[in-house]
């Protein structure tokens, strides 16, 4: 009998037992497949924000290489090839490097690879190379590679450490380079562009970020499955540094294959769980209107695209996933203790359903928090927009550097959060947004809740609902003010001449011409002057150059503090400079040239003693100079700028002739 129930009770025992587990084990997979997710979940936010970080990196570069390139100091030496303009470039050069401080290399070979202008930087500065040592470099990949680009096209080369004299340079120098044909200014083809780029800090920032994720493990792969970055410093640079067998492919030969051919993918193994992503450094939508790259038809080539097929991968150890699972157990511990559990009564069994799901909830809600933060104290800025284009989420980062409160800005319409400037382009790309057409690096200049403003750049994606129509805009947003500034920088220094500070003659033949145009739309009278400095070689003769450069500075503030905000004047030679009147008629023009000759006539400049040039009369002595002035009216026989330009100058030659220190006025034969 006993041993009847002991039969019947053991049957009974497995057949519950069976049901139990039919019951629960799927249950249970469910529950790990939904921390899984999470933590995956959790992931993606440091996938976009890496690969974001090398976009953004890369579009940088490609912004600068294009403006260096369309340059009136790289475009106006390789057509003149004076050596006055190749020094100014190399000064141009050397104030890019000295500011970007992330050039190894800038420099200009001609059509046979020789260097023209080359600069290094050494110590944080640009430093010029003497003329002598530069060489030619025609054998050189980026140089075959670029020589032959359409105007369009840039070459980018793999990411490897830089060598110098045949070794590997220590510390290690990561480095691109970048190469683009440059044209002379009748289109013809005169020689490369190359930019040495120091990849370091992309790098760095792409390491910060992968410290940032639980485990820490974080790796960039190039196309071959070398490590560029991983949490293994050792690991890196295996190509490079001799050690060909040192890739991720030996590592994990049974993922590698798969990262490699795949775009993007999850890959469960016995240890642990891969997440990869191929980044596209240069893969930017180029279908926004005011987009950069659209702008200016940049196309990266086909082999550069190979060259930088780099793989992010990150890997989630079992172990992690086990942590955070509420059975830390085996499945054996897990059905003894149900067993036991079911016997003792189903009272229990009830509680400890409802732990399980306490627990569930409390670990879903402490991920919701590591995510929260994570969004929220993310390096980028984001926001999500309603198809109203009101602010519907955003995160610290961006109510940090915008100095609002969260309520401040939700349900308020974006727009409001731009300069006026900026709100007009945000209307034009909203509206393209509720079309479905993403974009990316979208400038826009935000202001502050104290009226400051900023310049960010936009990466957005368009959601839609399910009848395909616009729902929301999710936007990540770049702080890219230092950028823009050093952009800004850069044109200005192409614009201004080194000694005065005033325009340049390039930048005055741009503006000059810009009035002209104008002036003869509008049928407005406009006059031209050129003055020249009388009998000048004297002052530098008698009180050396410093002296001449002081009277030079002090004739350009002279013309600053009388001419119009609305007059265009530039230094267009040594001691000549040119002058636009805007919307002036010729007594007028002829008052404000006599004005100018008696002003300039009053500047003193006092001989320092110390001056080793000057002659003992002379140091205690100011010098003052006299201007000679050509003018010319603008009338229907000027086609262009130079047209009056001349005829200022004929009137200048007669000034002169005349005995200097007057105004003449061109007059037709
Ligand atoms: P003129 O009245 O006929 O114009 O006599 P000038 O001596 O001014 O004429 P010229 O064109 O022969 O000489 C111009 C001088 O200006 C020669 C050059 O040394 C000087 N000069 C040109 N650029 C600079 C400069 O940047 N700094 C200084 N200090 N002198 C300059
Ligand atoms: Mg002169
Ligand atoms: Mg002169």
């Amino acid at each position: 009998m006993k041993r009847l129930i002991f039969k019947r009770f053991l049957l009974l025992l497995s057949l519950l037992s069976v049901i139990l587990v039919a019951i629960t084990y799927p249950m249970y997979l469910q529950y790990q497949q939904g921390v899984k997710d999470r933590i995956l979940a959790n992931e993606e936010t440091s996938m976009v924000v890496a690969s974001q970080i090398i976009q953004q990196e890369m579009y940088e570069q490609l912004h600068v290489l294009d403006l260096l390139k369309q340059s009136a100091r790289v475009k106006d030496y390789v057509t003149d090839n004076t050596e006055a303009q190749r020094q100014q470039l190399a000064l141009y050069f050397q104030q890019v490097s000295s500011a970007f401080h992330r050039f190894d290399q800038i420099r200009l070979l001609n059509n046979d690879g020789q260097e023209l202008v080359r600069v290094d930087l050494k110590n944080g500065h640009g430093e010029i190379i003497p003329q002598d040592q530069l060489q030619n470099k025609s054998d050189r990949y980026y140089f075959t590679e670029a020589k032959d680009l359409a105007s369009d096209e840039v070459f980018v080369s793999r990411l490897d450490l830089n060598i110098e004299h045949g070794e590997i340079e220590l510390p290690h120098k990561p480095m691109l380079r970048f190469s683009v044909s440059v044209f002379d200014n009748q289109g013809k083809r005169a020689g490369v562009l190359v930019l040495n780029y120091l990849a370091k800090n992309m790098l760095g920032n792409f390491r910060k970020q992968m410290l940032k994720r639980a485990n820490q493990q974080g790796m960039l792969l190039d196309g071959q499955g070398y490590w560029l970055s991983n949490h293994e410093r050792s690991n890196e640079w295996g190509a490079d540094l001799g050690k060909p067998d040192h890739t991720f492919a030996n590592m994990y030969p049974e993922v590698w294959p798969t990262v490699a051919n795949l775009d993007s993918g999850i890959i469960e193994t016995k240890t642990g769980i891969f997440r990869f992503q191929t980044l596209q450094p240069f893969g930017f939508a180029t279908n926004m209107p005011t987009h950069f790259m659209a702008e200016h038809d940049v196309v990266v080539t086909p082999q550069s695209v190979a060259n930088t097929n780099w793989k992010l991968v990150i890997f989630v150890p079992y172990d992690f996933i086990q942590k955070r699972l509420f059975l830390y157990q085996t499945m054996g511990k897990w059905l003894l203790s149900l067993l036991v559990l079911f016997l003792v009564g189903a009272a229990l069994l009830a509680a400890i359903v409802t732990t399980h799901r306490d627990a569930r909830r409390r670990e879903a809600l402490r991920l919701n928090e590591v995510l929260h933060d994570l969004y929220d104290n993310a390096p980028c800025g984001y926001h999500s927009l309603d198809n109203q284009g009101r602010v519907t989420r955003i995160n610290q980062t961006e109510l940090d550097w915008l100095g609002y409160q969260r309520e401040e800005v939700i349900n308020q319409p974006f727009i409001h959060l731009l300069t006026p400037t900026s709100q007009a382009e945000f209307q034009a790309f909203f509206s393209s947004f509720t079309e479905g057409v993403s974009g990316d690096n979208l400038v826009l200049e935000m202001q502050r809740k104290d009226g400051s403003t900023f310049y960010i750049s936009n990466s957005v994606t368009v959601l839609k609902d399910k009848q395909g129509h616009f729902a929301a805009a999710r936007t990540s947003v770049f702080d890219i003010s230092k950028r823009i500034e050093l952009e800004q920088k850069l044109a200005l220094l192409a614009n201004r001449d080194e000694l005065t500070g005033i325009s340049n003659r390039r930048h005055f033949y741009e503006r000059g011409e810009l009035e002209l145009k104008r002036a003869q739309r509008y049928q407005q009278p406009l006059a031209v002057l050129m003055l020249d400095a009388d009998h000048f070689k004297a002052v530098n003769d008698n009180y050396g150059h410093d002296v001449g450069d002081l009277v030079l500075k002090s004739l350009a503030n002279t013309l600053i503090y009388t001419l119009r905000e609305t007059d265009v004047f530039g230094r267009i030679g040594g001691e000549e400079f040119a002058v636009v009147l805007t919307q002036t008629a010729q007594t007028v023009a002829l008052e404000v040239a006599e004005r100018l000759r008696h002003e300039l006539e009053q500047i003193r400049v006092p001989v320092q003693a110390s001056n080793q040039y000057a002659s003992e009369q002379a140091k205690s002595e100011s010098v003052g100079i006299t201007v000679s002035i050509g003018l010319g009216m603008l009338d229907n026989s000027d086609q262009q700028l130079d047209d009056l330009l001349k005829k200022a100058d004929l009137a200048l030659y007669q000034a002169k002739a005349q005995g200097r220190n007057r105004v003449v006025q061109y007059q037709a034969m």
